[in-house]
């Protein structure tokens, strides 16, 4: 796929035009139709923006610094005008009386917005099941899941029917999809591009982020997208300056965890593609070093979010009532309290009512203590443990994934498994730190390449993003 700045060129010269770019990501649209990765495709608007935009270019006007190139956004990003749904029946029908910053951000800078995409319904899941619209396949092998919850969002770019695909990560939505289609996922520190009109799931872990071919866009992409907003009191500030990388140097301190990349719950081929990953990185110069997370407290990753993640949830989700907007239950309802209870049960799926209902437990007078109060304490430990192997390393190395996707419908045989597999993206989120997931190479076994994971510290983004062209 060509470069932002390939494409930009060729706009410019006249080699091809907007519509052009535009009607090619819609037939790939069209020929993909059963991928299901987009909820809705706004097909008038985006060929008549283009064709604005084609007459700008023409008549030699100024440009934004995303002129032309196609985005996909994720059904959980408010578009003024446009219907948001987060893969939910609840929000069926909500259509959003104002823009996110993302999309403002997106539309000032020239850039087109194509469609929304697939997603597990409050982005609760790993496979994208979950959603009111029914899975989304692998672009690789369309037997298998496509990845959760950005799912769609990842499949859309590996069809490529967009350029950059928008999505949001809690705990790995963004690495994990971008992981099982091959493509690279990066989610920034915590607060970089502000999450005004972002539908929430656990705020203090939500994160928006990029999935793309062409690591290189990124920085582009990101200095127009980050930021501080009024709007957004955890907006990451000061700003991080993207495209102003402060390494010159080639080779790398690299750490990782010896139990973290051969742990148990990874399949053997996995395992035996980062212990292969890790010595090509030496080969190429690299100091790569073993350093400590004791097994103790890489157990509780996935616990720690889990309780984190739903308590935040729980907490968001109460605005959905059947009052304000959304499904309201056509029942004869005796009074507002049965209708709210009603519009709930029939609105939200079983995956997101097990996390309210687990996420209500935990937050609850007799369980707080023992469980989010000792959840937050142990983020705190997981934060220092990090910050203090990044003080001495570049990078942190780990997998994005324990295996390969899992087939469609595959319901596992221990139904914490999935939670499971979150282990190795989780730990991004809990610390806030930035980190993405780049396809290596494949096993003997499969066609879908295995990616492994970067993470580097609070805000030194721009370096990650240099440092991943340098591994
Ligand atoms: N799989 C994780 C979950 O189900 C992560 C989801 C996400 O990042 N939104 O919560």
């Amino acid at each position: 796929m060509d470069s932002i700045d390939a494409l930009q060129q060729a706009l410019l010269s006249g080699k091809t035009t907007t519509r052009q770019l535009v009607d090619q990501y819609l037939q790939k649209i069209v020929n993909n139709l059963d991928a299901n990765a987009y909820v809705e495709v706004y097909e008038e608007e985006v060929l008549e923006m283009a064709s604005i935009l084609d007459e700008r270019i023409k008549n030699k006007e100024a440009l934004g610094p995303l002129f032309g190139i196609v985005f996909s956004i994720k059904d959980n990003l408010c578009y003024k005008g446009h219907q948001s749904t987060a893969g939910s029946k609840i929000l069926d029908g909500f259509t959003s009386p104002y823009s996110s910053t993302l999309v403002t951000r997106l539309l000032e800078a020239d850039a087109l917005i194509i469609g929304r995409t697939n997603c597990d319904e409050f982005c609760m899941g790993s496979t994208n099941e979950t959603s009111i619209y029914g899975p989304v396949k692998n672009a690789i092998d369309r037997e298998r899941v496509s990845g959760g919850s950005s799912g769609g969002a990842a499949v859309a770019v590996a069809l490529e029917t967009c350029h950059i695909a928008i999505g949001s990560d809690t705990g790995g939505s963004i690495r994990q999809p971008a992981a099982f289609n091959g493509i690279y996922g990066y989610k920034p520190s915590y607060g970089t591009i502000p999450r005004w009109g972002l539908i929430a799931y656990g705020s203090s872990l939500d994160t928006i982020g990029l999935l793309g071919k062409n690591v290189k866009d990124f920085p582009l992409i990101m200095s127009v997208l980050s930021g501080p907003d009024g709007r957004d009191s955890t907006a990451y500030s000061p700003a991080i300056q993207f495209n102003q990388p402060a390494h010159s140097i080639k080779t790398l301190k690299i750490a990782y965890s010896e139990e973290l990349c051969a742990h148990p719950d990874m399949d053997k081929a996995h395992q035996s593609h980062m212990a292969h990953y890790i010595s090509t990185l030496k080969k190429k110069g690299h100091t790569v070093t073993p350093v400590d997370i004791p097994l103790s407290l890489s157990e509780l990753f996935v616990p720690t979010y889990y309780v984190l993640a739903t308590a935040e949830a729980s907490s968001n989700l109460s605005r959905y009532d059947g009052i304000r907007y959304g499904h309201r239950t056509n029942e004869e309802v005796e009074d507002y309290r049965e209708m709210m209870m009603l519009s709930r049960s029939e609105g939200f799926g079983e995956e997101v009512k097990k996390r309210i209902m687990l996420g209500t437990y935990v937050l609850s007078e007799g369980f707080y203590d023992a469980y989010y109060k000792k959840a937050q304490q142990v983020r705190r430990l997981i934060q220092q443990n990090l910050e203090t192997i990044l003080a001495d390393n570049d990078l942190f190395l780990l997998p994005t994934t324990t295996s390969d996707p899992w087939k469609i419908g595959q319901k596992p045989e221990n139904p914490l498994m999935h939670y499971l597999a979150d282990i190795y993206t989780v730990l991004a989120n809990l610390t806030g730190f930035p980190a993405i997931s780049m396809p290596s190479n494949t096993t003997a076994s499969s066609r879908i390449p295995v990616s492994v994971q970067f993470v580097s510290g609070k805000g030194t983004d721009d370096n990650l993003l240099d440092m991943v062209l340098k591994v």
